[in-house]
């Protein structure tokens, strides 16, 4: 059943031009709904209405407080609709119901922060030496928000964006992954019925070209905060360079995960698979670029490869499934292209290499868990972003030759150090050129510390203490209580 599915200005709204997309679930290709396909027109319409909302309506005054609770009661409804939530993250995505349950616990944690941490970041007073001066710094909502995100993890991308813009006291307009809506609505809905003032948040569902372009060249815009991929991150931050708008970028990653001889064997191994299958590649901080010391190499790669070739594919309510389909026909072509190129430029398939279409698995987009030996860091399978369930494998002497060739790359997301020898962990990571660095582990994160990329992985951070500044303005004020004439030009007088 079709329902109007674009929030603008407080009012559920048809597509202007009644375009209409079919999403279907990645794993099987059943029909999951009509979603409304949006153009220019209708993401024109919510910027104007998050403008107004900004500049005449309640949300940018009303108490930072008053923000963060409401924020907690999303929070709240988000744990009374998670299963609702879940079905849908996962029929959009071909996700595992069970990561997308924990997803859904991931964007609690995110509102809950938020909310908590709303009313923190006060300012302060400066010590001037005068006293007929009181100087003090605030911080102020920087505005009307864009905010533009991907689909491997959809609601979670959505509220690393939403949470803080509201907590600072900013209105935006979301435009989230075409291929991934119907969270992103539902959390719409979940705002509303916590509160949200008309107009402060607005959604406009549709494909980036058409839907989303605007939010990086319209004037009324004043930041743009935009998670995807490196192309895409690339032609916004040219946009949004011709109104100067703040601009905030998570890109992608080409992630080291480095194993030295000494490591824990079996949670080094473990972790290793973790690190590259978990969602089928699909996760921007993806281990996919192993490197192994020299002396295990041989041995590692191969019980690696054993364990992968025993990773059962799924769809998302397969119960024994350990992970699941690539996004769309686009994404798995993407994946395949990127492995061919690695074999002629000679690199040896160890395992996996192609599309899976056994039994029920042929209506999906499966593609078999691959690692790639032979590798050397100039080949492209070292260097680009393949976003699919592909391992490379690179081989380091020692501690000065694994660093080298870790932050040999555009990137600098993410990356792991694995080593039972914790003064070397410690050197190693503080030498990884990266935003996050893993000693042990790998992919977890936590809302209180900062996400975010080095080089070319992204500008800016979300989550943690600097996630709230990104949508903050800073002024000073400076209050002269015993105003006198200025001494320049006395002469005059
Ligand atoms: P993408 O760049 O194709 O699309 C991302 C979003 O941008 C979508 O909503 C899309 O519609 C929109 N878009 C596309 N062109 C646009 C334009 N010209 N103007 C405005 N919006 C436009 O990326 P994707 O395939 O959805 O996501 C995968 C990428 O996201 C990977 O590279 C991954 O590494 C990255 N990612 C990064 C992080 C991080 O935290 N750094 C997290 C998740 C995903």
């Amino acid at each position: 059943m079709y329902m109007p599915e674009n929030y603008i200005g407080g009012r559920w709204v048809s597509a202007a031009e009644g375009g209409r997309r079919e999403i279907r679930c990645p794993a099987d290709g059943t029909l999951v709904a009509e979603v409304d396909e949006s153009t220019a027109v209708d993401t024109e319409a919510a910027i104007a209405a998050a403008r107004e909302a900004f500049d005449h309506g309640p949300w940018p005054g009303t108490s930072a407080r008053e923000r963060g609770d409401l924020l907690l009661r999303v929070a709240d409804l988000l744990q009374r609709d998670k299963a609702e939530i879940a079905r849908m993250e996962s029929l959009d995505t071909g996700k595992r119901l069970a990561e997308s349950e924990l997803d859904v616990d991931d964007v609690t944690s995110v509102f809950r922060h938020y909310g908590l941490v709303a009313d923190s970041h006060g300012g302060r007073v400066v010590d001037t030496g005068q006293d007929t001066v009181v100087s003090r710094v605030v911080h102020e909502p920087v505005g009307v928000c864009g905010l533009i995100t991907p689909w491997n993890y959809p609601l979670l991308q959505v509220s690393w964006k939403v949470a803080p813009a509201l907590a600072a006291g900013c209105t935006f307009v979301l435009k989230p992954s075409e291929l991934s809506p119907h969270s992103a609505v539902h959390l719409m809905r979940l705002l509303e019925e916590a509160g949200l003032p008309a107009g402060a948040g607005n959604l406009v569902l549709g494909a980036g070209a058409d839907a989303g372009a605007s939010l990086s060249t319209d004037p009324r815009v004043d930041l743009v905060s935009f998670t995807g991929g490196l192309e895409t991150g690339k032609r916004i931050m040219a946009a949004a360079s011709g109104t100067v708008k703040k601009i905030a970028l998570e890109l992608g990653g080409k992630n080291p995960n480095i194993v030295f001889a000494d490591a824990d064997r079996e949670a080094a191994l473990d972790n290793a698979l973790t690190a590259v299958f978990l969602h089928s590649g699909q996760v921007c901080s993806a281990g996919a670029r192993l490197l192994v010391q020299e002396s295990i190499a041989e041995e590692f790669v191969a019980e690696l490869v054993r364990r992968a070739s025993g990773i059962r594919l799924g769809g998302p309510f397969d119960d024994d499934a350990e992970t699941g389909a690539l996004i769309s026909q686009a994404h798995l072509d993407k994946v395949t292209a990127y492995v061919e190129a690695g074999v002629a430029e000679g690199a040896q398939v160890l395992v996996g290499g192609g599309r899976v279409t056994d039994g029920d698995l042929a209506d999906g987009y499966f593609f078999a868990p691959t690692i790639l030996g032979g590798v050397t860091s100039s080949m492209s399978v070292a260097q680009d972003e393949s976003f699919g369930p592909v391992m490379t494998v690179e081989t380091f002497t020692d501690d000065d030759d694994a660093v080298r060739l870790a932050n040999d790359s555009i990137y600098g997301l993410a990356g792991a150090v694995w080593t039972s020898d914790a003064g070397r962990g410690q050197r190693v990571a503080a030498r990884l050129r990266m935003g996050t660095v893993w000693i042990n582990d790998f992919h977890p994160y936590v809302a209180q510390a900062e996400w975010g990329g080095y080089k070319q992985s992204g500008i800016g951070r979300e989550l943690g203490e600097h996630g709230l500044a990104e949508y903050q303005e800073t002024k000073h004020v400076w209050h002269n209580i015993a105003p006198a004439p200025s001494e320049w030009f006395g002469g005059a007088r």
